[in-house]
């Protein structure tokens, strides 16, 4: 006599874990992909001053000396915005927060753009 059900339970537990396996190998290769070096880079008047790993959570004063001006550059679990700033119109501050990669946050009278680079996108190849 085979004792059949004990064996049915078994093939159920193996297939179970086999899937188990399979989806966690599926979910760490789509993080993996999400994990795309990105930087968070300040442009003032065209020339890099600054760059911080989108992953680093930081506050930080960028200053722009040509305006006498300042802008607070927010890093905060990969979401990145200015939370304040002493430019008239505050239009950077309204800007809110970018993620992405090819986004900007810009603040036009103190010439500060602050773009995330990396990642997938490859957007200053487009540009001509
Ligand atoms: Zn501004």
């Amino acid at each position: 006599m085979k004792k059949l059900p004990v064996k049915k339970a078994d093939i159920i537990l193996a297939a179970f874990l086999c899937l188990a396996a399979f989806l966690l190998l599926l979910v760490g290769g789509i993080q993996g992909r999400h994990q795309d070096a990105l930087w968070v880079r300040g442009y003032l008047d065209g020339k890099c001053v600054c760059e911080y790993p989108i992953d680093c959570d930081i506050k930080t004063t960028i200053r722009t000396p040509d305006q006498n001006g300042s802008n607070v550059l927010v890093i905060d679990q990969k979401k990145v915005y200015i939370a304040s700033a002493d430019c008239p119109g505050q239009d950077c501050v309204k800007m809110g927060i970018i993620t992405k990669s090819g986004e900007e946050l810009i603040c036009l009278p103190h010439k500060l753009v602050i773009r995330i680079e990396g990642g997938d996108n490859a957007i200053d190849a487009i540009s001509q």
